[in-house]
């Protein structure tokens, strides 16, 4: 697949910072999920929810390709460490869980240089190497078909909604105001999360 004049791909990178395989699953998920509900190019925020296995690199092109993000409440993260992407529709409740076929990465050796980098010690060369096989790999990713990259199937599951805004009240002791549900009363004082601990 060539990305150099895909304009959505550019918008998907220049939102999460960098290229990896990580988001080149999220970015080609994402799309050909809205191939597969004959909604390419839409967003599908206000429609669907997204159900994704993981936390990571994917999650952004998930939120900038479909418009199902964490703020507006149609971004479900259930992570059981899979690099599994799901879409529902909010009424019928139909929709297709994509399950990456190919190892995320070739070998562990990027791994281990990405605890490294992460931990603060990796030296200047092997920061430079991860980030180059982190983008040789995406690149690698972008290349395989639809097919090679996804197990796709038809699902069907209810989300149920919760509400997520709340009253305001104060907190007692750094005068803070914050939602009621992470409110605690002690010794008759109202207490914020932060100030209880
Ligand atoms: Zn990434
Ligand atoms: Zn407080």
């Amino acid at each position: 697949m060539n990305m150099h004049n895909n304009e959505l791909w550019t918008k998907a990178v220049a939102f999460h910072g960098h290229i990896c395989p990580g988001i080149v699953v999220g970015y080609r998920a994402s799309t050909k999920v809205l191939e597969l509900l004959g909604l390419s190019g839409k967003l599908i925020g206000d429609t669907h929810n997204a159900i994704v296995e993981n936390d990571v690199c994917g999650v952004d092109g998930v939120q900038i390709v479909t418009g199902c993000t964490l703020g507006n409440d149609s971004l479900i993260i259930e992570n059981h460490g899979k690099f599994a992407f799901a879409w529902v529709d909010k009424k019928t409740r139909a929709g297709f869980r994509l399950l990456l076929k190919v190892p995320l990465w070739k070998t562990n050796e990027p791994l281990e240089l990405h605890q490294k980098v992460k931990l603060g010690t990796a030296t200047p060369e092997e920061k430079q190497s991860f980030i180059s096989i982190r983008g040789q790999r995406g690149q690698e990713l972008m290349e395989l078909s639809d097919d090679e990259l996804f197990k796709v199937e038809a699902i069907a599951r209810k989300v149920p909604g919760k509400p997520r805004l709340h009253p305001f009240v104060k907190c007692a002791q750094c005068e803070e105001s914050f939602m009621e549900p992470w409110a605690q009363t002690i010794e008759g004082k109202i207490l914020c999360p932060v100030c209880r601990n």
